[in-house]
């Protein structure tokens, strides 16, 4: 009989819940996995993608050593070219010649060595990631009103509310343990309330007391009404607004509302407005459908204001809350991975955080300007800017808007290095050189969940061929550049106590992102690491944030914005179907994962779009036939799904089909680059599309 092996706690790789997962190897060489009840963000549920982890493990598919050119290479060989052909680059063309495009899955270790390296030593602040696609709209709404970007709630503060109200947040299926946290809630107290608010009827509806099916991109105006309504009714916390800046210009904006831009009914709009306003323990619960959006940092602020307004904020049971998309979203705006900000929440622009993260470094050099957001990124990359791209366990080619663009500036591109896991993906294919990375399993970190929530992700199985860590590799490169003695880690413990150093000094500086507890942390102790919140610090014990009324704009003030909606690009008469775009239950990203599992797949099999019946009439769609959908960027093939969920003229289409697993599936080839102009973030929810019926020929 097999002996028994130990199970391993560790920390499911989709979504931003960050749920806990017991694994343990089997003696087929797999894991058996299940929830850990001890984990603070699940206490012991799973979701099905969590649950199929164990499924998703298979060898197949996967990169086993490094390529060259397609051809097989050896380590040293294929770093060394790497190393060159960005040494040569940044010598010739200057640091900004080059970019890194790194991920949300990745581990914080793994990004904070890919921003140390770009930023501090290479000198260019050319390193974003796929996290702006989610929710680099929050990140700029929390800087604009709080002066950082501090998540103020926690989990149980969902199930402490008496009213929940989800907006652009389709949490039953993209954060399901959330979802069936709330339930739970809901049903020991029959008297919580909950409000969806979504063109869609989804699933997440099956617990609301109210659904508002309001217009596409309308929500600031019914967050702007809800704040007018809160002033008339003299709603407003006289204490609490001693600690804002604004309050008079952001009402003024909101009272200009047309509520009829929403398409509400009077009477919906009123059960909404009573509701919130007459329920002091309110958390309103954001995601993709407020950030993916040309205006997506304003309706972020038109949601805070409302709670600023009223001071519900940071206390028990109420408050705003951005719930990100990745496992590690959080992660990468600690470590700095977005173009525009630097290590531990600092700022790019403030010569005095420069000089700080500079000096910890002992870095030559440091960027003072924001470096290209994803977008201009890939704009670089086509008009030759950028010259020499590392592409880190992502797969811009399918998630990146007017993706076939996209794939033709990396096709392009002189120099293109991806480091991935998986063999071959729409990415993968178009790179000069090819590094193998471990996987969930194989390789050990920390991440961050929404509530700030830091956890292990331990290694529970060997690595597979020749794959290396991603941190390794990174900093392999980095001392064939010449940087060795900066970049001399061994584990990934050590990454981390460097990383909680560097937050104590920004702590001294005033970041709330301060672990600086962890700063010289053992290899035991990270191995024994439990979950925790940030802070941590002696300065300040993690729980949550705002309910005093200190803030981090100079004054010590938040600051309400006087936001003016903005309607999502028109329909016209040749593209007249706005085309809503989002994830399905049992699939993630780009499916490289959850592909592999059978049983992920049989919940919805195939790339769909969702329309109604009566613009399925008017189109001659039949119910499982197939539609050509189309708009100057892009044109995708779906199977007819015939249903009321969805409005008339607003047809929907997941996003996780590739040219891999469905040649004609890819919906992100019809999003327009078009993005926020305060945060970057594209306005990935819709495209304005023309459907026919498809006939193979
Ligand atoms: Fe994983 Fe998210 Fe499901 Fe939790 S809710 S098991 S983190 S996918």
């Amino acid at each position: 009989m097999h002996p028994a092996l130990p199970t391993i706690r560790t920390t499911c790789p989709y979504c931003g819940v960050g749920c806990g997962v017991l694994a343990t190897p089997n003696a087929s060489g797999g894991l058996n996995i299940a929830g850990d009840p001890q984990h603070p963000a699940n206490l012991g549920r799973l979701c099905v993608k969590g649950s199929a982890l164990g499924e998703t493990l298979d060898r197949r598919g996967r990169l086993l050593t490094p390529r060259i050119h397609g051809r097989p290479a050896r380590w040293n060989e294929a770093l060394d070219l790497v190393a060159k052909r960005f040494s040569d680059t940044i010598a010739e063309h200057g640091p900004d010649s080059v970019a890194f495009y790194v991920s949300g899955q990745l581990l914080t270790e793994d990004y904070y060595v890919a921003n140390k390296l770009m930023k501090g030593f290479i000198g260019s602040a050319n390193i974003d990631t796929n996290s702006r696609l989610c929710m680099a709209s929050s990140v700029a709404g929390h800087r604009r009103a709080f002066g950082s970007d501090t998540v103020p709630g926690l989990y149980e503060d969902l199930e402490q509310a008496d009213l929940i109200v989800l907006t652009g947040s389709n949490l039953a299926w993209c954060h399901p343990v959330l979802y069936q946290r709330i339930a739970a809630a809901k049903e020991a107290r029959p008297e919580m309330r909950v409000v969806v608010i979504d063109p869609r009827r989804t699933a997440t509806c099956d617990i609301a007391d109210l659904h508002l099916a309001l217009a596409p991109g309308s929500d600031a105006v019914l967050f702007n009404a809800l704040l007018a309504e809160i002033a008339a009714r003299n709603a407003v916390d006289e204490n609490f607004i001693l600690n804002l800046n604004g309050l008079e210009e952001a009402v003024q904006a909101a009272s200009q509302v047309q509520t009829a831009a929403t398409g509400l009914s009077g009477d919906d709009i009123r059960r909404f407005l009573d509701l919130w306003i007459g329920t002091e323990r309110v958390v309103t619960v954001y995601s993709q459908g407020i950030n993916q959006s040309e205006s997506g940092s304003d309706k972020v602020n038109a949601i805070l204001n409302c709670h600023l307004a009223t001071g519900r904020i940071g206390r028990a049971g109420m408050g705003p809350f951005s719930v990100t998309g990745q496992p590690n979203a959080m992660g990468g705006r600690e470590v700095g991975g977005l173009a525009n900000m630097l290590a531990c929440h600092l700022d790019i622009e403030n010569p005095v955080h420069r000089n700080a993260v500079q000096d910890f470094w002992q870095a030559p050099k440091m960027p003072e300007k924001p470096g290209l957001k994803a977008v201009d990124m890939f704009r670089a990359v086509e008009d030759g800017r950028i010259k020499a791209l590392w592409i880190i366990c992502t797969n811009p080619v399918v998630s990146m808007p007017e993706a076939d663009r996209v794939a033709r500036a990396i096709a392009n591109c002189d120099f293109v290095v991806v480091s991935d896991m998986m063999a071959q993906t729409d990415t993968t294919r178009l790179a000069h050189v090819l590094l193998p990375a471990t996987g969930w399993a194989e390789k050990d970190g920390t991440v961050t969940n929404s509530e700030r929530r830091i956890s292990r992700q331990r290694r529970t199985l060997p690595s597979v061929g020749q794959a290396r860590d991603d941190w390794r590799i990174l900093a392999d490169v980095a001392a064939r550049m010449g940087w060795s003695e900066r970049f001399a880690w061994t584990t990934p413990a050590e990454i981390f106590a460097e990383h909680a150093a560097l937050s104590g000094v920004a702590g001294n500086l005033g970041s709330d992102f301060d672990i600086s507890d962890h700063a010289g942390i053992t290899a035991e102790a990270y191995d024994r690491l439990e979950p925790f919140l940030w802070p941590q610090s002696a300065r300040k014990r993690g729980g949550r944030f705002f309910a005093e009324g200190r803030f981090h704009h100079p004054d010590g003030k938040a600051r309400m914005i006087a936001v003016t909606p903005r309607a999502p690009q028109p329909t016209s008469a040749e593209h007249s179907y706005r085309l809503n775009t989002g994830r399905v239950r049992d699939h993630w990203h780009t499916m490289t994962r959850t592909g592999i599992s059978p049983r992920l797949s049989r919940h919805l099999a195939e790339p769909f779009l969702e329309i109604h019946p009566r613009d399925a009439e008017t189109l001659g769609l039949t119910a499982a036939g197939l539609a050509r959908v189309s708009n100057p960027h892009g044109a995708s093939i779906l199977r007819v799904l015939v249903t009321d969920r969805v409005a008339m003229g607003q047809p929907f289409a997941p996003i996780h089909w590739t040219g891999e697993t469905a040649p004609s599936g890819r919906i992100d080839v019809l999003v327009p680059a078009v993005t926020d102009p305060v945060s970057g973030q594209p306005a990935s929810k819709s495209a304005t599309v023309a459907i026919a019926p498809f006939r193979p020929a």
